[in-house]
């Protein structure tokens, strides 16, 4: 299965990374750990959504501090489990691939499986990934797993098979995509390469890559791509699909823009 699963090794060696640096001061980052791991703990045993429970989580500043000030910790936990995943995911969203802004708001914590319905996983390392806000939007808490929500264990990268998973999976062995932006309009199409990846296209990708004025207001080629999209959607169509009539109305379009 390699090129479309990552291996426990390698989930486990990224998680070892993180928690090498769960906080950007050293001297915290051995309480940091112990924050993290009693949080991750609480929501396995309790069923409970630790994910809140973390995001609150305050400590006392040091000594001489009469005011009793706290700081933050669970946030600037958060904080560093964000810049880590950033850094793994090669600063891109974990579903659309478009680039993450360096902004937290704009790149919100995913967890794949949703804190609502799979509580005891709110902080299962395996579980958080960033997306764009646009894809943290569109997929709120919806699961697109039928996994038992009462499993003691977190899915192992095989058995996601109904889904794509983008910890578990290989985003490029899964999906392709094509996306071309000029400086008013932006087009990508997803093409899914497996069950996973046509379900990711199916369920999300294709609402997402329903983007602006390009598309919107030019027939000929919001037509071929629908039917690229379609034939992405079901691999027996995609001998069918003209490829040349999309790259002729791509092109048409571009040197539409290019002559204004
Ligand atoms: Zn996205």
């Amino acid at each position: 299965m390699s090129g479309t699963t990552r291996s426990d090794k390698e989930l486990d060696r990224d998680e070892a990374a993180f928690l090498a640096r769960p906080h950007k001061y050293q001297y915290l980052q051995s309480e940091a750990r112990k924050i993290w791991a009693e949080a991750q703990k609480i929501s396995v045993s309790s069923r409970e959504d630790g994910w809140s429970r973390l995001a609150q989580h305050t400590v006392l500043k040091p000594n001489p501090n009469p005011k009793g000030e706290t700081r933050p910790i669970g946030a600037e936990i958060i904080s560093a489990l964000r810049r880590h995943l950033a850094n793994l995911q090669g600063t891109r969203c974990c579903y659309c691939r478009r680039w993450l802004q360096n902004i937290a708001h704009a790149r919100p914590v995913e967890h794949i499986l949703s804190r609502d319905d799979y509580p005891r996983f709110s902080l299962h390392y395996r579980n958080l990934a960033l997306a764009c806000r646009d894809c943290n939007q569109q997929k709120t808490n919806k699961n697109w797993t039928t996994w038992d929500q009462t499993a003691a264990a977190y899915p192992l990268p095989e058995e996601a098979r109904d889904y794509f998973h983008p910890r578990l999976h290989v985003y490029d062995g899964h999906i392709r995509y094509v996306r071309v932006e000029t400086n008013d309009a932006a087009i990508a199409i997803y093409q899914g390469l497996t069950e996973q990846g046509r379900q990711l296209c199916r369920d999300h990708l294709k609402k997402i890559s329903q983007v602006d004025a390009l598309f919107k207001n030019n027939r000929q080629l919001s037509g071929a791509i629908e039917r690229l999209q379609a034939a992405g959607d079901n691999p027996e169509e995609a001998e069918k699909v003209k490829l040349n009539e999309f790259v002729d109305a791509l092109h048409e379009a571009i040197y539409r823009i290019a002559g204004d």
